[in-house]
């Protein structure tokens, strides 16, 4: 009876630390209910093109070039108006990694831009800050 009782409180104080620990690890990266985020770890497929430790390279579900990537952080954070002096590197790393997928997809001499819509003035409408890569047509400016 004692060995179970034991066992019992063994197992809940395990699950607690485990659940708290994940909890706490977590808050800071990841947003719950984001679309963005659900891609990230997976739960949601996307047809990824590159990746390493800062950010996720896929292509976009509704593409408005013949290449459309969105280049997004691993770190949640809602937009570029949200961002912070310690997005820097982060937000360098987004520009220099849609720069390399051009060269690499080989459009980047043609041109190629780069959108980072932000808020609802600016058409945001999933808010995991994203660089949008367009490229294989020409553009015009302004835009829409
Ligand atoms: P925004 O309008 O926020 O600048 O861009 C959001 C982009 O995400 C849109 O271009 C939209 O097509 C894309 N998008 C929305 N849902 C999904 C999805 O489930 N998978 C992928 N790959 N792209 C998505
Ligand atoms: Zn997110």
């Amino acid at each position: 009876m004692f060995a179970a009782g034991h066992f019992l409180f063994c197992l809940f104080t395990f699950y607690f630390c485990f659940f708290t620990f994940r909890l706490y690890n977590n808050h800071s990266v990841m947003s719950e209910n984001c679309l963005f985020c659900k891609i990230i770890d997976g739960t949601i497929p996307s047809a990824r093109v590159f990746e390493d430790d800062v950010c996720i390279a896929f292509n976009d579900i509704s593409p408005q070039a013949p290449t459309h990537i969105l280049v997004i952080p691993r770190e949640h954070f809602d937009s570029l108006d949200k961002a912070e002096t310690g997005h820097k590197e982060t937000l360098g790393h987004l520009l220099l990694t849609a720069a390399a997928i051009a060269r690499e997809k080989g459009f980047s001499e043609d041109g190629y831009r780069v959108v980072l819509n932000t808020n609802a003035d600016g058409g945001q409408t999933v808010f995991h800050l994203h660089v949008h890569l367009l490229g294989g047509r020409q553009f015009i400016f302004p835009p829409g």
